[in-house]
């Protein structure tokens, strides 16, 4: 087979490297790819908002599948576009992709199916949100409705908060003026992650990521610092609920509304006293968390994507290795702030090298021989260990071996684990 892999991040590295492994497949080509995942497929320069070029792409080249990496082309309704070409493609039509594209849509959802969800209204201007915020106190949760790139939420410890993460939120032309308003639910989050082909759901590994960008979870929130699998608070009767109370009810909900969901669906959960309670969905693989799940995974992950694209996942097994695995992401100083590209990192090798690590980029670019930072999220160091505990020390051992004076990382990335497995020794 011929495959066609869309994106450029660590999670598209990931993917890709995994892809690679696949028998299956003849060639891999990845657009727009990074310098890290030209070794494992032949990067093009396709502009992957330009679906008439894709398409374009896939009829020379003759592709026989194409897995879509990041959201924003699915929620602009590339899934639809290419099968309407004829070309198989993994991942949510436009439809489907609004449990991501659009938060109160999915709240909606929850509502009308007895979804466990923070209770919420929806706004589309800013005086009736305040005087909500005013009504219900501080903490509480400011969204915009849609994709945002991590920056439309506002997590608010007053009122005062609220009302000004509302007026950003409302004068921000890119984010648009539709918000949710969500009560603040306490507990440890969690993300669950499972495949669906519009009926069935096969659930993957657990994982758990770092959002804030300082060590002991402190700072500003990111796209990911890292991320670890399993994730412990993720127990096999927990996994259970969510399945059973908030995934196989979205699914079965999708496909009453005429929008079966097919592709990765990713629930971000919180682990609260009354048990699991949906933050939000991705309508894709998590980003750290893939670079965590893909070097867990044992099986073929072809045969797995393909049958969620055909519907046929209902007898569908997919086997892990008991392995951990743990990634720290390397970003540019400066991150989730403004940052410099272009600056150079040297050492990879030698940390490649390292026992159990596989080295995923984020954010590269190739310069001759060169690797430089091209991104705020630059590399992902991932390491396999018989615990969380060693694979976080061969991933620090590695990452002690890159020569970036430009970037930094957290040294703490899974210390919740680390501790609990502690605690038990
Ligand atoms: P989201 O983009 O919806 O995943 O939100 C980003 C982060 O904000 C989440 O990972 C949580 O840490 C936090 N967050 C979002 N909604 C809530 C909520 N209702 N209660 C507490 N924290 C939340």
């Amino acid at each position: 087979m011929n495959i066609l892999l869309l994106g450029s991040g660590g999670r598209e590295h990931a993917l890709a490297w995994k892809i690679a492994a696949s028998p299956l497949v003849d060639r891999l080509y990845c657009a727009a790819g990074n310098a890290g995942i030209a070794r494992e497929a032949e990067c093009v320069a396709l502009d992957i908002t330009d679906h008439a070029a894709v398409i374009a792409f896939c009829r020379t080249n003759k592709i026989d599948f194409v897995v879509v990496g990041p959201e924003a082309p699915l929620v602009a309704g590339i899934v639809d576009d290419l099968e309407a070409a004829g070309f198989k493609t993994f991942g949510p039509s436009k439809a489907a992709a609004r449990l991501e594209g659009s938060k109160g849509f999915t709240k909606d959802l929850c509502r009308a199916n007895n979804i466990p969800t923070g209770a919420y209204e929806r706004f589309t201007a800013a005086e009736p949100a305040k005087a909500y915020v005013r009504a219900r106190g501080a903490p509480i949760v400011v969204k915009a409705d849609g994709l945002a790139a991590g920056k439309g939420v506002v997590v608010a410890q007053t009122v005062a908060e609220a009302g000004a993460a509302i007026d950003m939120i409302c004068a921000d032309a890119q984010l648009g003026a539709e918000l949710v308003i969500e009560e603040f639910l306490a507990g440890e989050e969690a993300s669950f992650f499972v495949l669906s082909d519009g009926e069935n759901a096969l659930p993957l590994a657990t994982a758990q990521d770092h959002k804030r960008v300082h060590d002991g979870d402190t700072g500003p929130n990111t796209g990911g610092m890292g991320a670890y699998s399993p994730a412990p608070v993720m127990t096999a009767a927990m996994c259970q609920r969510a399945l059973a109370e908030i995934v196989k009810p979205t699914i079965s909900a999708m496909k009453k509304m005429g929008s079966p969901y097919k592709g990765v669906l990713y629930a971000g959960l919180m682990i609260t006293a009354q048990g699991p309670k949906l933050i939000e969905y991705n309508a894709r693989f998590g980003d750290p968390e893939t670079q965590v799940m893909m070097p867990r995974m044992k099986s073929d992950i072809v045969p797995a994507l393909i049958a969620s694209r055909d519907g046929m996942l209902k007898s569908f097994d997919l086997r892990w290795h008991d392995d951990a695995a743990l990634t720290v992401v390397m970003a540019a100083n400066g991150y989730p702030g403004a940052y410099r590209k272009g600056t150079v990192i040297e050492g990879l090798e030698a940390a490649g090298e390292t026992e159990g690590v596989e080295i995923f980029h984020a954010g590269t670019a190739a310069d001759g021989g060169r690797v430089l930072a091209n991104g705020g999220r630059v590399l992902n160091v991932t390491a396999l260990g018989r615990t969380v505990g060693e694979a976080q020390a061969r991933a620090y051992a590695a990452v002690d071996k890159i020569r970036w004076p430009d970037g930094f990382c957290r040294r703490d990335i899974g210390w919740r684990a680390v501790q609990r497995e502690q605690e038990r020794s």
